[in-house]
Formats: structure tokens, C-alpha cells, sequence
């Protein structure tokens, strides 16, 4: 059983350590929230006063913030940059989804500090956190993934190598920005059979078993009343935020810039979500771009 340092423990990192102390490892915690401090420390966590205290004598340090520019700071940035403190040799797992160009910064400078990281974004959202069946996207060598993998596979069922420095976020983007394409398209379809008088749930039916099947028809339906406990049952709430979802496709778009890629449909995409965003509808579950769509 490993000693961590877990940092961040909101909607996703609180429920990813809670697995951890099951599994029967020990944890540091540090989080800026004091009621997210007191949540881990019932389930058993140590709480450290400071990121610094956190990481010190531990194995692996783990963390999951909300942005770049977050992880950039905590580890690289002034005296209590974390890369200094942390003993060399060790494991540092970031699995905040983040920009591919700070992911690689991180990477080398964690070398540096002759330290072993990994990027590690996940899929599966506050659910998936929960229950422990995370999907992983891991960039690193594959001596740093072999390292990390019994770990991840205590928070998560799926556990990829996506290849060297930066790949796991790399695979984040592409998949997030398809899950939004995928996600409007559902949307939009299901919108235009029931304004010409189909029944939501027979039509989500008809796609389901035909080439239109995806996704979002199976386990993720947008239409309210055609599946239970699914974020459109109710009012949105819960699940992926639109918020989050326009961050990563930000991310995407970036990624699609720097490497000269087309991606004409995840640019339309952001913009749809962009759009909800600004009319107040940012912390809605990402599948309520329906209501973008029928004016709801
Ligand atoms: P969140 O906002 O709920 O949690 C972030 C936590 O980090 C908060 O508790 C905050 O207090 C803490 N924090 C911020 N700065 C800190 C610092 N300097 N030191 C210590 N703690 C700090 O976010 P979340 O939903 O848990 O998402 C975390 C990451 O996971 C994001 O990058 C997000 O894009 C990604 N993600 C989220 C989901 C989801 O469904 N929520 C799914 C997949 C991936």
C-alpha cells in the first residue's frame, strides 16, 4: 500500500481518494476547500495544512485540479512550487484535463527534479469517479505507466497507455470534442423528429438500432422522460457541465491549432456550447444543448 499526496478534491478528486483509502492506502490531502478537508478527513484522510505538507514522505503525489494554469502553479511556480519539495524518485500522477503544451512542461521538469510523472486525464465524469470505473488516458513512458497502473486501476476499470508525454490529454481532447459533436447531433436529431410528431423514446428506439447509434442514445439520452437517471431527467442537473465541456473544447480547439488539423465540426461545436454558456446555462449537465436547440 502506497503513501499519497492527493491535491484537489472537488467533484471528481473527493470521490478518486475516498477509492483510494478503500483500497487501503494512506492518504496526505490538501484542498483550498475547508468543507472538501473535512469530507476526506471522516472518510479517514490525513489533512495537510498546505500543498508543501501534503507531499512530504509520500510515494506518489496525485492531483486534479480545475485547469492549467492550476497545476502549472501548484508545481512549477515561487517557493512552494511542488516540484522542489517533492522527493526525487517519486510518482506524480496529474489527472486534471489541461492543456497538452503545460502537460509537456510538466513532464520535463519533473525530469529535472529526476522525478517519474505521468498525465493521466479521465472519462467517466462524477459517476464513473464514484463508482471507480474511470477510464484513464495515460502520457508517459511506459515504465512511468507500468508504475502508476495498479494505483489507477484502484480509481478506475480502464486503464490506457496513450503513449509518451502529453498523449493521455491529447486523447482527452479528441474524445471530448467527439462526445460534444456526437452530443449536438443527438440533440438536434431527436428535436427535429419530435417537432414533426415522433414520440422521443420510439424514435431515440429507431436510431438506437440503426447507423445513427451512439453514445449518447445509449446511455446518455438529452430528451427528458425517455431514460431515468440520466442528467435530462432532471433538469440537467448533475453530471458534465456545459462550463467544463466549453473548457475542453477550448483545449481542442488549441491542439487543432497547433497541429494544423481541421476540425471544422468541433469549432461549430464550441461555439453551440459557448452560446449556452453565455445565456446562464453553464452549470447544466453538457446534454442540455437540447435546450439550445428547441428554445426550452
Ligand atoms: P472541481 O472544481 O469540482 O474541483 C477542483 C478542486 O480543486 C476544488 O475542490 C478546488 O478547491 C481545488 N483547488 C483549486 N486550486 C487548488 C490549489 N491550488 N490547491 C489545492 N486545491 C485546489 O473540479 P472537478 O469537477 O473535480 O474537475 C477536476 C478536473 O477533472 C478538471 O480538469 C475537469 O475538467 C476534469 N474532469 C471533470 C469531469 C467531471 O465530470 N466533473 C470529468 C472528467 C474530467
Amino acid at each position: 500500500m502506497s503513501k499519497i499526496g492527493f491535491i484537489g478534491l472537488g467533484n471528481m478528486g473527493g470521490p478518486m481518494a475516498l477509492n483510494l483509502l478503500k483500497a487501503g492506502h494512506q492518504l496526505k490531502v490538501f484542498d483550498l476547500s475547508a468543507k472538501a478537508l473535512e469530507t476526506a478527513a471522516a472518510e479517514g484522510a490525513d489533512v495537510a495544512d498546505s500543498a508543501v505538507a501534503a507531499v512530504e514522505g509520500v510515494d506518489v503525489v496525485i492531483s486534479m485540479l480545475p485547469a492549467g494554469q492550476h497545476v502549472q502553479s501548484l508545481y512549477l511556480q515561487g517557493d512552494a512550487a511542488l516540484f522542489q519539495h517533492i522527493k526525487p524518485r517519486t510518482l506524480v500522477v496529474d489527472s486534471s484535463t489541461i492543456e497538452v503544451s503545460i502537460a509537456r512542461e510538466l513532464h520535463a521538469s519533473a525530469t529535472q527534479h529526476g522525478l517519474v510523472f505521468v498525465d493521466a486525464p479521465v472519462s467517466g465524469g462524477v459517476g464513473g469517479a464514484r463508482a471507480g470505473t474511470l477510464s484513464f488516458m495515460v502520457g508517459g513512458e511506459a515504465a512511468a505507466f507500468e508504475l502508476a497502473l495498479p494505483l489507477l486501476s484502484d480509481m478506475g476499470k480502464n486503464i490506457f497507455h496513450a503513449g509518451g508525454a502529453g498523449a493521455g490529454q491529447i486523447a482527452k481532447c479528441c474524445n471530448n470534442m467527439l462526445l460534444a459533436i456526437q452530443m449536438i447531433g443527438t440533440a438536434e436529431a431527436l428535436n427535429m423528429g419530435v417537432r414533426n410528431g415522433l414520440d422521443a423514446s420510439t424514435l431515440s428506439e429507431i436510431m438506437q438500432q440503426s447507423s445513427g447509434n451512439n453514445w449518447a442514445l445509449q446511455v446518455y439520452n438529452p430528451y427528458p422522460g425517455v431514460m431515468p437517471n440520466v442528467p435530462a431527467a432532471n433538469d440537467y442537473q448533475g453530471g458534465f457541465q456545459v462550463n467544463l465541456m466549453a473548457k475542453d473544447l477550448g483545449l481542442a480547439m488549441q491542439l487543432g491549432q497547433q497541429s494544423q488539423s481541421a476540425t471544422p465540426l468541433g469549432a461549430h461545436a464550441k461555439s453551440l456550447y459557448d452560446l449556452h454558456r453565455v445565456a446562464g446555462k453553464g452549470t447544466l449537465d453538457f446534454s442540455s444543448i437540447l435546450k439550445l436547440l428547441n428554445g426550452s
